[in-house]
């Protein structure tokens, strides 16, 4: 999953870029609004974390601007403290949850995986395929119960392919969620990760479509 991180305080912005990173999230970041609005205009982000106080072009602008071109990304809202005029026009811009600042880490976490696995159409927090299991507070999967050890790249496509299930996953879809944009992206590496997680898997439940992509088939 790969997340947009809009934020011009450069110390909060390295907090949050680590700590997503640590949760297993891809991130890019921009600390001003002309950037952000280009950005969530061409790519595809799982999710956006977006201060409402920029550079540029604030916030809220951005946000409008998505909406008004019909882009539906999930975006959390950073409003200042004692504010609630800001909240009430986010939320009414298009924001899908709000964290006043300051704000705890791992708060933020939990409201983000709340937007991505609703914005899926999950409403439970363990995502569930065949043997396959996804627990999305711990970014843990399980096989049969037994805990899969899986490396980030590799935790990345299985897990964009657990919020996809049964879905056609094209490589150009996975190289967009599990690389940032300035990372050299080569849809070929995608074709190893996923050899290398068939390998880790029970037999039969990464589908290759040939010419086009991958789908996850969950055995009832
Ligand atoms: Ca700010």
């Amino acid at each position: 999953m790969r997340v947009l991180v809009v934020e011009d305080e450069p110390t909060l912005a390295m907090q949050l870029v680590e700590a997503l990173t640590g949760a297993g999230y891809v991130v890019d970041t921009t600390d001003n609004g002309v950037d952000a609005h280009f950005l969530g205009e061409q790519e595809p982000f799982d999710a956006v974390v977006l201060d409402l106080g920029l550079p540029l072009m604030d916030g809220l602008t951005v946000l409008k601007r998505w909406r008004a071109a019909g882009r539906v990304l999930p975006v959390l809202i950073l409003t200042a403290r004692d504010n609630w005029h800001e909240k009430v026009a986010g939320i009414d811009a298009g924001a899908d949850d709000y964290l006043t600042k300051p704000f705890h880490m791992e708060e933020l976490l939990a409201r983000l995986r709340a937007l991505i696995r609703r914005a899926h159409g999950h409403a439970s927090v363990e995502l569930q395929c065949g043997p396959i299991m996804l627990d999305t507070r711990f970014g843990r999967f399980t096989v049969n119960g037994q805990l899969l050890v899986l490396t980030s790249h590799e935790f990345r496509v299985l897990d964009y392919l657990m919020h996809h299930i049964g879905e056609l996953v094209t490589r150009t879809d996975l190289v967009e969620h599990i690389y940032a944009q300035d990372h050299d992206r080569d849809s070929n590496t995608i074709d190893v990760f996923i050899g290398r997680l068939r390998k880790k898997l029970p037999p039969g439940l990464i589908e290759t479509v040939h010419g086009r992509g991958y789908r996850l088939i969950c055995p009832e």
